[in-house]
């Protein structure tokens, strides 16, 4: 029988290791601290845009290549995800940060006013120019950890939620996933602050995340279930996060505002403010200490990449499976 393995937290990066894991055989028990809503985390607050192409602007190749594999793996366990890609566009005086984006991006299509009616037909005669990314994704973060938690519980895998616990106290192979909450052993991660809004209306809709350019960050608009769209996300080097600054939620809501006036007219549903756990290289890590297997520093990228990465996990546990650009031993 395969080895049993326990698993510490239940945000985007555990749940898929929990699941891979159980996949692949072993008795997995996934302790979570949170209750039922697992809110605790940051992947409760997150936009879950799966755009590894997109994000080829800034992003390491690691994460490009763990993000084209993470697609394969979302498609393959959760063949209703939408995977319609998404589109990039930009008011005339931010056209020189389209075209950057475009030269530092790969798989879109430059797009005109017509084939953006065509793709988003709410955006009609609203822009001249954009890009569309056609093999993207997204998923909605909150549901998509509880198909993953009711998909491992199929496969075996006990999740003991309200259950804060130590991995090192823990017995046998232990997958960490705390996220920012492991920073007492992993002294180097770092809170980035993002900051969201979720509107409602039924005046506008998008089949897919749609991108408009921003001088500080890039603002996305997500189409999620009942009218609902997130607006996100700022991006700042800061730990504090009791709140959004009224700043920030005006950029963000003047944004959805400029892509489509009848944001305007939107119900404010929740504001929404958490920190991306991240490392200074800004890369993903898989650091290995015999028995104890801590999984972090996924930043921007959690939804893109967690898939992979708990593969790459399962592929270690199982069979001692090496991948030189993300694990690190100690
Ligand atoms: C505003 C915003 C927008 C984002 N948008 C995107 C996006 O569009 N696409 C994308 O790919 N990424 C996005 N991200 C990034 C993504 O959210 C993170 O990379 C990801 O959520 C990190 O997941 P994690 O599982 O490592 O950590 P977390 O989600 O923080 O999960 C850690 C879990 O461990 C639990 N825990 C902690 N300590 C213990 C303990 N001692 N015992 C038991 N349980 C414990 C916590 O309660 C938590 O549930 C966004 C982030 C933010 C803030």
């Amino acid at each position: 029988m395969s080895e049993p393995v326990a698993v510490v937290g239940a945000g985007i990066a555990g749940s898929w290791a929990a699941l891979l894991l159980a996949e692949a055989g072993h008795p997995v028990v996934l302790h979570e601290r949170s209750g039922a809503a697992v809110d605790r985390g940051t992947s409760h607050w997150a936009g879950g845009m799966l755009a590894p192409d997109c994000e080829s602007d800034g992003a390491e190749p690691a994460v490009v290549r763990l993000g084209r594999r993470s697609l394969a793996l979302w498609r393959a366990h959760f063949p209703e995800t939408p995977l319609n890609g998404s589109l990039v566009v930009s008011h005339p005086r931010d056209r020189a940060d389209l075209e950057r984006v475009a030269r530092q991006t790969v798989g879109h299509e430059r797009v005109g006013a017509r084939r953006i009616a065509e793709i988003e037909p709410a955006l009609e005669g609203r822009f001249a120019e954009g890009l569309f990314f056609p093999d993207e994704g997204h998923v909605e973060p909150r549901l998509a950890l509880q198909a993953l938690h009711g998909r491992a519980r199929e496969l075996g895998a006990e999740i003991r939620l309200g259950s804060a616990v130590v991995p090192e106290e823990l017995a046998g192979t232990v997958v960490d996933c705390r996220g920012l909450a492991a920073r007492g052993s992993m002294p180097e991660l770092r809170g980035v602050k993002g900051e969201t809004v979720l509107v409602e209306t039924a005046e506008v809709r998008f089949e897919r995340p749609v991108r408009l350019m921003h001088p500080r960050w890039p603002i996305y608009v997500i189409p999620r279930a009942g009218n609902r769209f997130l607006i996100g996300a700022s991006s700042i080097e800061s730990e504090e996060s009791s709140g959004v600054t009224l700043r920030s939620a005006l950029e963000l809501m003047t944004a959805a505002y400029t892509l489509h006036p009848a944001f305007g007219e939107a119900r404010i549903v929740e504001f929404g403010t958490a920190l991306r756990p991240a490392f200074p290289d800004n890369m993903p890590r898989i650091d290995i200490k015999g028995r104890l297997i801590a999984v972090n520093g996924l930043y921007r990228h959690g939804f893109l990449i967690a898939p992979a990465l708990g593969e790459l996990v399962a592929s270690y546990v199982g069979r001692g499976a090496r991948d030189n650009e993300v694990m690190r031993w100690s």
